[in-house]
């Protein structure tokens, strides 16, 4: 498995750091946001360290296919009110000007009730 030393978010995929853990399996990590915006707001990330989605290319097709299957399922398993009158976001901030602050893939999920703090 591909790591960074000095990536967060592969720290907390290998339970270096800890974190309020959603969902894992061999490659993919879910995890609550530590400064929600809404009332479900958890992060996806592969294990595997991406840096963003300016790095993915074929070979990470189905990688990135399964975190959206997941981001659904795991959106009504923390309570995520159904569609169509709830629903949920992804976010996949990518780059500086994308609003990317850690630099390891992940999908923010978010949803609940609004109003929201942000989004
Ligand atoms: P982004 O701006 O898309 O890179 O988002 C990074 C997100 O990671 C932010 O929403 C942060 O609140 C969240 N975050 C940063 N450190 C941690 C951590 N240790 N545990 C959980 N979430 C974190
Ligand atoms: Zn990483």
């Amino acid at each position: 498995m591909s790591t960074s030393d000095n990536c967060i978010f592969c720290k907390i995929a290998s339970g270096a750091i800890p974190s309020k853990k959603v969902y894992e399996d061999d490659e993919l990590f879910a995890f609550h946001d530590i400064k929600p915006w809404a009332p479900v707001h958890f992060l996806i990330i592969p294990k595997m360290h991406i840096p963003s989605m300016a790095q993915v290319g074929p070979e990470h097709g189905s990688l990135l296919g399964r975190m959206m299957v997941l981001a659904a399922q795991l959106a009504l398993e923390q309570g995520c009110n159904p569609y169509p009158e709830g629903g949920f976001r992804i976010v996949v901030n990518t780059g500086t000007e994308g609003g990317q602050e850690v630099h390891h893939l992940h999908f923010h999920v978010i949803g609940g009730a609004r109003p929201w703090l942000k989004g």
